[in-house]
């Protein structure tokens, strides 16, 4: 333990309740001294992004504090469920972490395609990967269970929650991280840390903090998401339809449940989640088909806004932002959290490759490295999402004649469809590795 030096510089984040707000309350307050716990990487955000992180850190030996707003019942209610790419797969294998998520999660058999009524259906299959499977649907549970057992294993990681960061003060090359309520089996108040990283999401306050601007926009679109007890099995197959209103998918879970998420025009949306859930599910029933015989609703739905946003920087001097902090994407395609999990993969993977050269793992140079990694092929994705949101959200005649011919091209060369399916699974591009010293949990 050491005692921080008076800073001169400070900076103060008042984050709301849903951390969007930061204030900067640094006139007459710069004078401070800190009594600071030691750490290599203060990580501030404890979702699945910011743990892979934590735990990827943790097994390459580095000293790591997690930070994480929410108290852990409410991070791991959710009841999100995200598609799991092979690439995120192989990254939990590194970390010694799938076999316990592996039979909590369904595979994916088949992907099916299709554009409203349109009859040609596009079917991805294992055998155009040449793999078992072309991905898994895991619950956001399932996933930080697995992490935090993962996190508990290791004695240098110290998660802290529920607590908010308030305060970061750079000073020298080391970052002093205050928090506003502690726990009280952690007594730790104030940290101090070469790097910074910022995995609190895509209304990160510490990159507002940064001024690290952003650019994208809200869709005239929400989404709607509900787990599904339909009569029949859902053989694993997952259907992503294309309306005019949005996107319409149907995930296999485990236990015959299926996950929805439904895009509709906001005041549609919104509209939806005023139904009394018997008129929910006429509603639900004219998009989802009678193939799976009798659906029922199993809890209740929700809205989430759909955003596509971008920062212009993904580092700056000890401060780097992994997942939606950095970047967030339309859900059509499932990759939000395949991004950010590969986000993370990578800046450990560039920090390791630093320790092996003796040089210093938080440098702005070696943080720049991360940042031309990932930047380009999130962009592409980003990209990649919002072009398939307007060409399939739309009538305009000589859009939809070209959105059927690709649906002819994916659906009979299959070369092409062997190529795309590769690229959502996270099979082209550079594949992060993570060396581990400690034993895998
Ligand atoms: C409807 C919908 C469906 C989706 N479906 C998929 C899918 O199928 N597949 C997929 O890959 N992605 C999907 N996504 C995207 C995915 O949900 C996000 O990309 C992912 O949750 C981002 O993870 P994250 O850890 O970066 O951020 P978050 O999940 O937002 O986590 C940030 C964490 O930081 C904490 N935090 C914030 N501020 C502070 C602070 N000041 N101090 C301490 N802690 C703080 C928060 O409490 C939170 O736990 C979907 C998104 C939506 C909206």
């Amino acid at each position: 333990m050491q005692t921080a030096p008076i800073v001169t510089d400070s900076r103060l984040i008042y984050p709301d309740i849903d951390y969007g707000v930061t204030r900067d309350l640094t006139d007459g307050e710069n004078t401070h001294s800190y009594d600071a716990h030691e750490y290599d990487v203060v990580i501030v955000g404890g979702g699945i992004v910011g743990n892979v992180a934590a735990c990827a850190l943790g097994q390459a030996g580095f000293k790591v504090a997690i930070v994480e707003a929410e108290a852990q019942s409410m991070a791991s209610d959710r009841g999100q469920a995200y598609s799991v790419n092979l690439l995120s797969v192989k990254v939990f294998e590194e970390l010694g972490l799938w076999q316990r998520i592996r039979p909590q999660v369904e595979t994916y058999r088949s992907v099916q395609l299709s554009d409203g009524d349109y009859g040609k259906v596009v079917k991805f299959l294992p055998q155009d990967l040449g793999r078992e499977t072309i991905g898994y649907v895991a619950e956001h549970r399932v996933l930080l269970e697995a992490l935090e057992y993962g996190l508990n294993a290791l004695p240098n990681v110290d998660r802290i929650c529920p607590a908010t960061v308030t305060e970061t003060v750079k000073k020298g090359d080391r970052t002093i991280v205050k928090l506003a309520q502690t726990s009280s089996q952690n007594s730790a108040q104030t940290l101090s840390t070469k790097l910074v990283i910022a995995a609190d999401g895509s209304r990160s306050a510490l990159r507002q903090a940064a001024n690290i601007s952003t650019f994208g926009w809200q869709y005239w679109q929400s989404c709607i998401v509900a787990f599904i007890q339909p009569e029949h099995p859902h053989n694993q197959i997952a259907y992503e339809r294309f309306q005019p209103d949005g996107p319409f998918a149907i995930l296999p879970l485990p236990n015959g449940l299926c996950r929805i998420v439904w895009t509709a025009p906001r005041a549609v949306a919104d509209g939806m989640l005023m139904l009394k859930p018997d008129q929910f599910m006429t509603e639900l029933r004219s998009r989802y088909g009678d193939h799976m015989g009798k659906l029922t609703l199993v809890g209740k739905p929700s809205v989430f806004p759909v955003r596509l946003l971008h920062s212009t920087r993904y580092v700056k001097p000890g401060l780097a932002l992994i997942g939606d902090a950095a970047h967030c994407c339309h859900p059509v395609g499932g990759q939000g959290i395949n991004l950010g999990i590969r986000d993370a993969a990578a800046l450990v993977n560039v920090m390791q490759n630093a320790l092996t050269r003796d040089e210093d793992f938080a440098s702005l140079s070696v943080l720049k490295q991360y940042e031309r990694w990932r930047m380009w092929e999130n962009l592409f994705v980003l990209g990649l999402t919002d072009t398939l949101t307007r060409v399939f959200s739309n009538k305009i005649w000589p859009i939809v004649m070209i959105r059927r011919l690709s649906l002819w091209i994916l659906q009979d060369i299959s070369p092409i469809r062997s190529l795309v399916l590769r690229h959502m699974q996270g099979l082209t591009g550079k594949a992060p590795q993570i060396v581990v010293q400690y034993p895998k949990v």
